[in-house]
């Protein structure tokens, strides 16, 4: 079994898991990205995580995660009791009529207006089920389908309707502001329902090379995917608001389209929420999560994610180790597969790794050396899911910390890498053969452009021996 794991694992950091020494062994037992959720926490607290871990390992990503269009009960601080067939009133936070027992106010202005009789209403993740019975003014008054005991703060979501927030909500522009300005390497943007939200985060990000991941966790995102995913540079399948939004039977589905469409664009895929959810209190996962972190991998995602499991459950380390086990043991069996369409790397690339996918078995070749100047011969060739590694070799740490999160890329930072090509292939397999990875007889694919000097695009495919390179 290959000690390389090639699905990439994404862990959410929070109190659990924010001491220098837990993030240390997190990245020892395999964490390739930190995710840190805004919505928990505050800019200097998203400072000083992104920046210890930094300190801790330049070569770990970070994610910032945004708010989205969360909505959630607010103004009362006594929990209420909601029985099935109880009527309550819906109303805004700024409501000006007489405010009863019944009233249940939430943070969206115009629900009124978007929905209409029958529409359904999920409190506290779809916990709480009501049914609208009828709308007058800003009220809009409901049976309760299904009770629960209500805490404030508790989410609000309208499977299937469009809601019409104003714009972009300013907690997210200024998070997003803030990634930008701390160099974070992505923003994993939540409830991104159409190209036009698309366009809102674009035009914060500007020039940054913070590349955007758009969390789709709604219908509409769903029927909007194809726009969305040719406008950013990931995808994440948001699977807990995915689940309260739509028919949770639905959600595998989802997973497995959106997995494979990514695959065909070369774009990095990451498969969310409750992965592990059990180790959140145990030092072992129950059958079925193991299943499933399995079979997303099976699916063709690049990444698998942690959220409370690593933030706020009591086995962080242990967690992130479980996954990359599970991963290393599913990789072993899996078989590499072609898919087809064009990704953002020129015809020449994509064709190029097309025949490389055709020859890596037939030369036994031990991995691929990509010498990046963008990163997008990385994934064209990553999309294929090969089971030898492929090394990306290039002096922009930042691009070399991005593509970690594409299945099989494992990259190597040369800050003084020469513009003379055969120069820059000699130092990336030296480098690659000194941390153990090559031995002298085996035999490797190399991708480059044919002059780093002229920025053409990756078009020489060549099959060296590594002995000789290094010349004994
Ligand atoms: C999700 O809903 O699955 C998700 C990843 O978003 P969050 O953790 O922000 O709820």
């Amino acid at each position: 079994m290959s000690s390389f794991c090639k699905t990439k694992i994404v862990a959410t950091i929070g109190p659990s898991s924010w001491d220098k020494e837990i993030l240390e062994n997190m990245i020892k037992e395999g964490m390739d990205v930190a995710r840190i959720n805004a919505s928990f926490a505050d800019f200097d607290e998203l400072e000083r995580v992104s920046k210890s871990i930094y300190n801790i390992s330049p070569r770990i990503a970070t994610m910032l995660d945004t708010q989205g269009y969360k909505i959630r009960v607010t103004g009362f601080t006594k929990d209420k009791e909601l029985k099935d067939g109880d009527r309550v009133i819906i109303v805004p936070e700024d409501f000006k009529g007489n405010f009863s027992e019944k009233h249940i106010s939430i943070t969206y202005p115009t629900l009124h207006n978007d929905i209409t009789r029958k529409t359904k209403i999920f409190l506290d993740d779809g916990n709480i089920k009501l049914e609208v019975e009828d709308i007058k003014d800003v009220e809009v008054k409901c049976i309760v389908t299904h009770g629960g005991v209500l805490k404030t703060r508790k989410t609000v979501n309208i499977p299937n309707t469009h809601l019409n927030f104003p714009s972009l909500p300013e907690k997210d522009k200024e998070d997003i502001k803030f990634a930008v300005e701390n160099n974070f390497d992505f923003i994993s943007a939540s409830f991104i329902r159409n190209v036009n939200d698309v366009a809102q985060i674009k035009k914060i990000i500007g020039k940054s090379s913070t590349k955007l991941i758009a969390k789709i966790e709604d219908r509409e995102g769903i029927d909007n995917f194809d726009q969305i995913l040719h406008l950013v540079d990931g995808i994440m399948v948001a699977r807990g608001d995915m689940g309260v939004e739509i028919p949770l039977e639905e959600v595998p589905i989802v997973q497995k389209e959106i997995i494979y469409k990514c695959r065909c664009v070369g774009k990095p895929v990451i498969v969310a929420t409750q992965m592990l959810e059990s180790m959140r209190g145990n030092n072992t996962p129950t059958r079925a999560e193991v299943s499933d972190v399995a079979n997303a991998i099976m699916d063709g995602c690049d990444a698998v994610m942690l959220s409370a499991e690593t933030s706020t459950g009591n086995y962080p380390v242990e967690t992130v180790k479980v996954m990359n086990d599970i991963a290393l043991r599913v990789e072993d069996v899996l078989i590499p597969q072609k898919v087809s369409g064009y990704t953002s790397a020129s015809i020449e690339t994509d064709e190029l790794c097309n025949a490389l996918f055709d020859i890596v078995h037939k030369l036994y070749l031990k991995g691929v050396v990509v010498i990046s100047q963008t990163g997008k011969t990385s994934q064209s060739l990553s999309r294929h899911r090969l089971n030898i590694p492929i090394w990306e070799i290039g002096n922009d740490i930042q691009r070399i910390r991005q593509n970690a999160l594409l299945r099989g890329i494992k990259g190597y930072y040369i800050k003084d890498l020469s513009d003379d090509r055969d120069e820059a292939v000699k130092k990336g397999i030296v480098c690659i053969y000194s941390y153990g990875e090559l031995e002298l007889n085996d035999k490797v694919a190399i991708i480059s452009g044919s002059s780093i000097k002229n920025r053409s695009n990756n078009s020489i495919l060549e099959i060296l021996s590594v002995k000789d390179i290094i010349g004994y």
